[in-house]
């Protein structure tokens, strides 16, 4: 990889360090996702109430982008209104693509992923977990597993 160094720091200081790491025993949807791939797998919990997001934790293992992704994420939509946390997903689907912009601050250290494909997948897969999560709490459907493969 060669990302400016700014934000290879801030990539790895999530990767050390992720934030809310663990388990949300009162979790009112939970969304495994694993990227086969890299070998990436992400375990998503939210606790939603009346639209918002109240509390978000995370479990598993990936790499450094991986997770560093779902580590700036998950401070990224905590206390959110659910609508706020769909548009931010979607700026950071195509932000990583290369279609758009990425948001600023701090999750602007993952612009540079859209310069290698292969990693593009590590950097989505918490945020795909989200995007199901949030569908999951709309249309009261069954929790499936999201896989970055087919
Ligand atoms: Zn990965």
């Amino acid at each position: 990889m060669n990302m400016p160094e700014l934000y290879q720091e801030i990539i790895l200081d999530h990767a050390k360090r992720p934030m809310n790491k663990g388990v949300l025993p009162d979790a009112t949807v939970t969304v495994p996702a694993d990227n086969p791939t890299c070998g990436d797998e992400v375990t998503l919990q939210l606790r939603v109430a009346d639209g918002r997001i109240e509390e978000v934790k995370f479990t598993g293992q990936g790499c450094a982008i991986c997770m560093a992704s779902t580590s700036m994420m998950t401070r990224a939509i905590k206390g959110k209104p659910c609508a706020e946390a769909e548009a931010l997903y979607r700026r950071v689907h195509d932000g990583v693509r290369g279609s758009g912009e990425m948001p600023k601050g701090e999750l602007g250290a993952l612009s540079g992923v859209k310069d290698f494909p292969q990693r593009v997948k590590c950097a989505l897969l918490a945020w795909e977990a989200l995007r199901e999560a949030l569908g999951v709490r709309k249309g009261g459907g069954g929790e499936r597993v999201v896989t970055t493969e087919g």
